[in-house]
């Protein structure tokens, strides 16, 4: 066994007979309060058995080996890995915060439903549209209920037909998906040259598809980091044939106070508030989603609303005919709520302007500054965002991947990879508003000193990382046999 804390599991540090606690006896156990047989379990469970010491040390020397933005550069291109500020963390931890209950009579947490209403009303502000929900707990979510509005929308008005959603092929991978299990059918729009969407391909589905179509969904700048500028025509275009427009707002910050999507023309829309508006996040969680929609389209968003009513905050659930109903439990994930909340009221009607052209600032510096070592393949100025195809020079046989193992190497989290799948070497980078010209100057160094070993040591780089505690993974294998448990690990030994 390695005698290396972090490189066993919990389960292989565990001796039989050991605790991590001592508890005063029972003093109910007279009492026998039985639990239904079908409520017991057959076999004891497999715990592991282990000394508080060993626990502590053992999950400590695992969170070392975590790497977040407090830890460095963290350029996840389309995933807007946003510095979290301490101030969010302190407020969302505060006991009147922490401490609720959603069950708990209105008059009892006036103030926060009142954060909950006026982080509604912010959003409406910020995107020019009517109202919004924030119940959704995630983008993905956001996109589900949206696309659910849309749908309850045609449907109210007897246009049961219109069963699919026009997608470009740059979109987020979560578009399609969340039309699927919407139950609507998704018909491709091709990118032009430029990355935009194609406009005579647009034409011709909507001559094709018109009656059916019931929402063309879009992000602006796209997933390629440039501004869509043909959004009159589109909007038009689509509303003509009776479609309705879906902005995805989960990168919100390239647009903050510069433009607005309601003002665009767009119908029905979701923001993360985990991206644009802070909060950690990464692994599946947690996340809020909320749903905004222009007028006209508030009857059908789902329940509990809060809302201001009778000279104070009120939660509603009954008395909307159409609205889809609930969508998850409760309210959402209302903790990122109060960080979205800090974060706009700590840069103020004047700073939050400054969030989309300081994103764009650093992300052009980037692409300018190492355009000459590797390959763009589309030039201009991008916004949040932009996508290099892997190293200009190609005879190295250096990849994007061994790239992004390699700035591992010097302490950075790797950019997105092969995505968008619009080129074969997509290295896909963001930086954020918040980064410092010293950190971005250093991430640039490092990019060019990394293409320049691939010419004078590509084994050095295609063999990377060589600084982690586990070296290159064997990605295919992981993913046709994943062995997540601890019981099939051990079954394989
Ligand atoms: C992250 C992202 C989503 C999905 O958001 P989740 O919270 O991960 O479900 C959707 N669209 C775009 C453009 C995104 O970047």
């Amino acid at each position: 066994m390695n005698n290396k804390l972090y490189g066993n599991l919990i389960f292989e540090l565990s001796k039989p007979g050991r605790k991590g606690y001592s508890l005063p006896q029972n003093p109910y156990q007279h009492t026998t309060a039985e639990l239904p047989a079908t409520c017991c379990r057959k076999q004891e469970a497999q715990l592991p058995e282990c000394d508080e010491m060993t626990v502590v040390r053992h999950y400590t020397n695992l969170s070392h080996n975590n790497f977040g933005v407090n830890d460095g550069f963290y350029p996840l291109g389309s995933c807007t890995m946003k510095y979290n500020p301490v101030i969010n963390e302190e407020i969302a931890a505060m006991k009147t915060f922490a401490g609720l209950h959603p069950l708990q009579p209105a008059e009892t947490c006036q103030h926060a439903l009142e954060l909950y209403f006026r982080l509604q009303e912010s959003l409406a502000e910020l995107t020019g549209l009517s109202e919004f929900t924030l119940n959704p707990c995630a983008g993905a979510h956001g996109e589900l209920t949206g696309l659910m509005v849309i749908r309850a929308y045609h449907e109210s008005r007897g246009d049961r037909q219109r069963t699919k959603v026009l997608i470009p092929d740059s979109a987020h991978g979560t578009n399609p998906a969340s039309a699927a299990v919407c139950g609507l059918e998704i018909l491709e729009v091709k990118s032009d040259a430029h990355g935009q969407v194609d406009l005579e391909d647009l034409k011709r589905i909507v001559s094709e598809e018109g009656p059916a179509i019931a929402a063309m969904m879009m992000t602006n700048p796209n997933t390629l980091g440039l501004f869509e500028t043909h959004i009159p025509e589109i909007t038009q275009l689509v509303h003509e044939a009776g479609g309705l427009m879906y902005y995805d707002g989960a990168n919100l910050n390239p647009m903050l106070g510069a433009c607005r999507p309601g003002d665009m023309g767009f119908d029905v829309m979701h923001i993360n508030l985990h991206k644009t508006f802070s909060t950690p996040h990464g692994g599946g969680g947690p996340g809020s989603g909320p749903v905004g929609v222009r007028a006209g389209l508030e009857p059908f968003l789902p329940t509990p609303r809060v809302v201001f009513r009778n000279d104070m905050f009120q939660v509603e659930t009954g008395d909307y005919e159409q609205t889809l109903g609930s969508i998850g439990a409760f309210f959402g994930n209302f903790a990122v709520m109060i960080k979205a909340y800090v974060y706009i009221l700590s840069l103020g009607r004047e700073h939050v302007k400054m969030v989309g052209p300081l994103a764009a600032l650093n992300a052009n510096y980037i692409k300018e500054s190492l355009k000459d070592v590797y390959e763009l393949p589309i030039e201009g100025l991008c916004k949040h965002e932009f996508v290099f195809d892997g190293l200009k020079d190609k005879s190295t046989g250096v990849t994007t991947m061994d790239v992004a193992k390699r700035l591992l190497d010097y302490g950075y989290h790797a950019p997105t990879i092969y995505f968008p799948l619009l080129f074969h070497e997509s290295l896909m980078i963001e930086p954020t508003e918040n980064e410092s010209k010293d950190t971005i100057d250093g991430f640039i160094q490092v990019m060019r000193q990394i293409a320049e070993e691939a010419k004078t040591d590509p084994e050095l780089v295609k063999s990377a990382p060589h600084t982690t505690p586990i070296g290159r993974v064997d990605d295919v294998l992981a993913v046709k046999h994943p062995v997540v448990t601890f019981r099939q690990l051990k079954n394989e030994q």
